[in-house]
């Protein structure tokens, strides 16, 4: 058996199997946004992500300054996800012997100012030559015990919410690599270039205990939502027409799809969040979107886990997606 047969995600099942671990002060391992390890009344929270060249990014579709700032902001949003604060961080580069110095200075600007904004700082990493650029961030937040939202809480009958907009940063993506438009829709590409962590509303809906589950959006709304599923034990429903779509995203959808969900169900990077809240906590979620400022829009409700994932369509029609999102590994 390869990978292409299990996939990435068949993948981390089978590495949590050969490597589960019975100490007492880790609240969980393998299997959420981040790793949470208790100290006393706080709790730890790590996260790593990887981002290598011609894989996650060409260096003709961002420049050094924002690929540094991506770099911090997909760790960030995993701590968002669990409504942490983010504190410190190591990096580790590998970069090509040619490289220009003034592409590490801007890359380290755009990772500073990041942090800086954010309240991380940075203590650490290592380097190493290599062929294509390559970036690992670790990234350790803190929180307290009672006050973490893990991707398993979610209760059947819960409401299923996401902040902002979806299917913007794959769009965008999509519209630098073709480079073929000479008016960019700079709203669309921002988003793919500069993915803003939620932290604060994270940290709100985790902190007044308003949500029970939580997970955010890197591999796409529908891929995201079925670990958040899989994680809590319950299937859902989701309402098409309900998904929040960007006055941009509705204008450019038709150039580069047929079906005008297809990028926010299934495209990554929004770095939004999906969370599942009790209905009764509606009225607080939507006077926290007002108070933030960032759309909160309810999308869907969970049921029992054998009724599954479906998809209902606006004229009524239920459906079972085929294909969830990117998958590293995985053959399309
Ligand atoms: P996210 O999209 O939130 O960054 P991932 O899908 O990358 O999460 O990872 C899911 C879970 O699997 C996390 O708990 C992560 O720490 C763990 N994980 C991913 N890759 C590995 C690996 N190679 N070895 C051990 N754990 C891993
Ligand atoms: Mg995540």
């Amino acid at each position: 058996m390869d990978l292409s047969e299990i996939g990435e995600f068949g993948l981390i099942n089978r590495i949590r199997k050969w490597t589960s671990t019975s100490d007492p002060a880790l609240l969980k391992g393998i299997g959420d946004d981040v790793a949470v390890v208790e100290t006393g009344a706080k709790v730890w929270l790590m996260t790593t992500d990887l981002l290598i060249e011609d894989v996650h990014f060409k260096r003709t579709w961002i420049d050094p300054y924002h690929l540094g700032r991506k770099s911090l902001y997909v760790n960030l949003s995993d701590i968002a996800a669990m409504g942490g604060i983010p504190k410190y961080f190591l990096i580790s580069l590998g970069v090509p012997e040619n490289l220009p110095l003034s592409f590490l200075s801007s890359f380290y600007r755009g990772l500073k100012d990041g942090a800086k904004r954010f309240g991380a700082d940075l203590i650490g990493g290592d380097t190493s030559v290599s062929e294509k650029i390559i970036i690992n961030i670790c990234l350790l937040g803190e929180g307290k015990r009672g006050n973490i939202l893990f991707r398993s809480g979610a209760r059947v009958g819960d409401d299923l919410f996401v902040s902002g907009t979806l299917g913007d940063a794959a769009l965008g993506l999509k519209i630098l690599q073709e480079n073929r438009s000479r008016a960019k829709p700079i709203g669309l590409t921002r988003k793919h270039l500069t993915p803003s962590p939620r932290l604060r509303l994270g940290q709100s809906l985790a902190k007044n205990h308003w949500a029970t589950a939580m997970i955010d959006l890197s591999d796409g709304l529908l891929i995201d939502t079925n670990h958040l599923l899989e994680e809590s034990r319950v299937g859902a429903r989701i309402w098409e027409d309900r998904i929040p779509l960007s006055r941009l995203y509705r204008k450019w959808i038709s150039s580069f799809s047929k079906s005008p969900y297809e990028f926010a169900l299934s495209g990554g990077e929004d770095y939004e969040l999906l969370f599942a809240a009790p209905p009764e906590m509606r009225g607080r979620i939507s006077r926290l979107a007002v108070s933030l400022k960032i759309p909160i829009t309810q999308i869907g409700r969970t049921v029992r886990k054998r009724e599954g994932l479906r998809l209902i369509k606006a004229d009524g029609k239920e459906y079972s997606p085929s294909r969830l999102g990117f998958e590293h590994f995985k053959r399309r």
